[in-house]
């Protein structure tokens, strides 16, 4: 699939579900993309294609639609794959940032060796809102020491400002609201 097929078929797919998880969000329902089979294969090509070649090691997927598209990169990339989770759910020792949202705070886990010293890591995931959750895993990873080359979405609401927050690291999204 052409790119831009590929997005066409992201902005066909994607379902607004009005007020959930709570009133007044509009949030991106992208489980229609995943039952399209030549949809996914595309978005999967599409979201590794502009970190190929660029010795990516390691992708970093956020919890949990994150997996679902960094565990594809990563096998795309020839790339492994390390979990950025919500606190609580990993087994082994881990290390933990803790973040400002608008109401109050959250928290993120990696395993504590995840990252092997100055490995070149891809963060992934399904979408990029205000980007409190992305500046929370590049923070983690460098506690980790891993070199933080870029992160790649499958869409970001661009309206949320989130790529200021990102400045100094490449970011890329299939599809901009
Ligand atoms: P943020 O930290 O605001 O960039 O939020 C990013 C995280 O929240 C991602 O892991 C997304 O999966 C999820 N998220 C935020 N807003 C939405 C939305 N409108 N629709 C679907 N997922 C969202």
């Amino acid at each position: 699939m052409h790119q831009t097929e590929v997005a066409a078929g992201i902005r066909a797919r994607i379902r607004d579900v009005a007020d959930f998880p709570k009133a007044g969000i509009i949030f991106k329902d992208i489980t229609p993309v995943l039952a399209d089979a030549t949809l996914l294969q595309g978005v999967i090509t599409a979201m590794a294609e502009p970190f190929a070649g660029v010795g990516i090691e390691t992708v970093a997927a956020i919890e949990s639609r994150g997996f679902i598209f960094g565990a594809g990169v990563a096998l795309a990339l020839g790339a492994g794959l390390a979990l950025i989770r919500k606190p609580g759910k990993l087994p082994h020792t881990t290390t933990r940032v803790d973040y400002q949202l608008e109401y109050g705070s959250d928290a993120l886990e990696a395993h504590t060796d995840a990252l092997a010293a100055g490995r070149r890591v891809l963060i992934v995931d399904d979408v990029l809102a205000t980007g409190g959750t992305a500046a929370a895993t590049v923070d983690l990873l460098q506690r980790l020491g891993g070199d933080v080359v870029g992160a790649m979405f499958l869409l970001e609401l661009s309206f949320l400002g989130a790529r200021q927050r990102l400045s100094q690291l490449p970011v890329r999204a299939l599809v901009a609201y």
